[in-house]
Formats: C-alpha cells, structure tokens, sequence
C-alpha cells in the first residue's frame, strides 16, 4: 500500500490540518515553504487522468478550503498550487496530490510556468490544430 494510502487511512501518522470522507490534507513532510500542503484524495489514484469526476470536485473544493485556512493562519493570499504528473514532471509519489504552497514576499520563489522552458518549433496556430485533431 502507498504512503498516502497509509496516511489516508490513518496507519501512519501526519499532520492532517483538515479531512473529511472523501479527502485529506497535511503538511509536506518536506516543505519549500511555511503551511506547504498536500491534498490528496483518499482513495488511491495515480494521477488527476485516472480521478473519477466526483473525486475532482472534492479534492479541489478541498484545496481551496485548506488555501482559505493557510491565508488566514499565515497571513498571505499569495499561493502556487498545483500537481506533478509522471516521473519526468517530479512526481515521486504515485498517489495524486495537489501541493498548496503559500508564497511570502522574498521567498526567492519564481513562477509555475517557469519550472520548464522548452517552447515548441510549431505555430501556435500548427500547434492548436494538431491538439484538436489528434486530441479530441
Ligand atoms: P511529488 O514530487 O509531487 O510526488 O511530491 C511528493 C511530496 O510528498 C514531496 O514534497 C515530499 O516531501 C512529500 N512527502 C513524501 N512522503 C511524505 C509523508 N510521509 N508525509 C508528508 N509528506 C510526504
Ligand atoms: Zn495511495
């Protein structure tokens, strides 16, 4: 069984800051930052892909609840949110799970979309056109 399975369950030990039947969330065991969060679903899914819909409601109505005690307890609206999916995006832990970083003002952090920098040779508009037809 995973590890998040475990924590989910309750077999090892976390810092749950809210749960409730469907959810759970606790502090990174390793944070990039003060009140760093993981929400997971308690059931195990590998990735947001594989989440049944109901389950994607819940785990973000989840995320935001926890965003919404993080702003108040720490003081900041200022957050990055979101998951790693696959081993070539950094996901060790084949459980989903939304990380919930708040940001403080000099926290030398930087931007989620500048975690990669390899633009496409296409169009945009190439690039549009093949995602709708091979994607749909
Ligand atoms: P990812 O790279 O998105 O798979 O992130 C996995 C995260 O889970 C890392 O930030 C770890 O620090 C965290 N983590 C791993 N094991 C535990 C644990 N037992 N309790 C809390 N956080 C954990
Ligand atoms: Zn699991």
């Amino acid at each position: 069984m995973c590890v998040f399975c475990e924590i989910a369950s309750g077999r090892i030990p976390a810092h749950k800051i809210y749960e409730d039947g469907e959810t759970a969330a606790f502090l990174d065991v390793n944070p990039s930052a003060p009140g760093h969060t993981l929400v997971i679903p308690k059931k195990h899914y590998s990735n947001i892909a594989d989440l049944p819909e109901n389950l994607v409601a819940a785990t973000f109505k989840t995320a935001k609840r926890v965003t919404h005690m993080l702003s108040k307890a720490l003081g900041t609206a200022h957050f990055t949110t979101g998951y790693n999916m696959g081993k070539l995006s950094g996901q060790e832990v084949d459980h989903l799970h939304v990380h919930v970083i708040p940001r403080f003002e000099g926290d030398r952090g930087t931007s989620i979309q500048a975690v990669v920098r390899n633009p496409s040779a296409k169009s945009l508009e190439e690039m549009k056109e093949e995602i709708i037809k091979n994607g749909s």
